[in-house]
């Protein structure tokens, strides 16, 4: 693990930003639109929404990446979204960055392995693959990453309010699918009601004694009025970020549903706790 990290773990939980989507839904991304295709049209605005979560307070920024590895897109554009992601996500000043990788939708390994060179060769400090349903495609997702680069590897399971990923996986199964390739951490990313993940991250905690990672959504989304709107609202996130690292997680951010004022209530809430 980078020593730094290590440090700032020694201390606090870490804080890792949240959603990318749906800020760019505000900012001219449309609802089934690519974020990667939006940021290769409008990078700074990318760029912006990083140095908001920076400025909140996440010592993580994660790489507006994660949609590369279902998206179709020839090697050429996965290293030119790779590059641009990495550098997108430096340009928000100081601290660590991650680099996403979401599941692939039964594509083969090489895409894993093709996103996780690139996000390396860019300059990424860690990896983080997210939002993974299927233990199988977890497994073969971890071991092409881990053969393609040489950085710490983050997994994290989606998990449905009742503990099981939508690929009907327990919280159990999904920790000894990957605990034996030694992850930096394991944990757990997006699904519905936020106060759900506490449980889910108290049984992580029963069968791995590593670090933890805890992202919840703001809820489930509900279209309002063509839109989408999240329920949690900062300070719900920030309560609920509190007792996730009570329940074990190392690092918590946030995911769908969220925005930099989130990130800011969770940091504040996180770094009071740590004093
Ligand atoms: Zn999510």
């Amino acid at each position: 693990m980078n020593t730094s990290l290590r440090e700032l773990l020694g201390r606090r939980a870490v804080v890792l930003d949240g959603a990318m989507a749906t800020v760019l839904f505000a900012r001219g991304l449309e609802i089934g639109g690519s974020a990667e295709h939006f940021m290769l049209k409008q990078a700074e605005v990318v760029a912006e929404v990083h140095r908001e979560y920076r400025s909140a307070g996440a010592d993580i920024i994660t790489t507006n990446t994660f949609g590369v590895s279902c998206g179709r897109f020839d090697d050429f554009e996965v290293q030119k979204i790779c590059s641009l992601a990495v550098d997108l996500a430096k340009s928000a000043g100081e601290g660590f960055i991650a680099g996403s990788i979401g599941p692939s939708g039964g594509k083969d390994a090489d895409i894993f392995a093709l996103q996780a060179r690139m996000l390396e060769t860019a300059g990424a400090d860690l990896l983080i693959l997210e939002t993974m349903t299927d233990i199988r495609e977890a497994r073969i997702a971890f071991d092409a990453v881990r053969d393609a680069s040489g950085l710490p590897i983050i997994v994290s399971f989606a998990f449905a309010e009742n503990g099981e990923t939508y690929g009907n996986a327990t919280v159990e199964d999904c920790v000894s699918s990957v605990a034996d390739f030694c992850p930096l951490a394991i944990g757990a990313n997006c699904g519905g009601d936020p106060e759900s993940m506490i449980a889910a991250i108290e049984r992580i905690r029963q069968v791995w004694d590593g670090l933890i990672i805890a992202a919840p959504s703001a809820g489930n989304a509900e279209e309002v009025g063509g839109k989408l709107v999240w329920k949690a609202t900062p300070r719900r996130m920030a309560e609920i970020a509190l007792r996730l690292v009570r329940a074990g997680a190392g690092i918590v951010g946030s995911c769908c549903g969220t925005s930099p004022e989130h990130t800011r209530a969770i940091a504040e809430a996180v770094r009071k706790m740590g004093e």
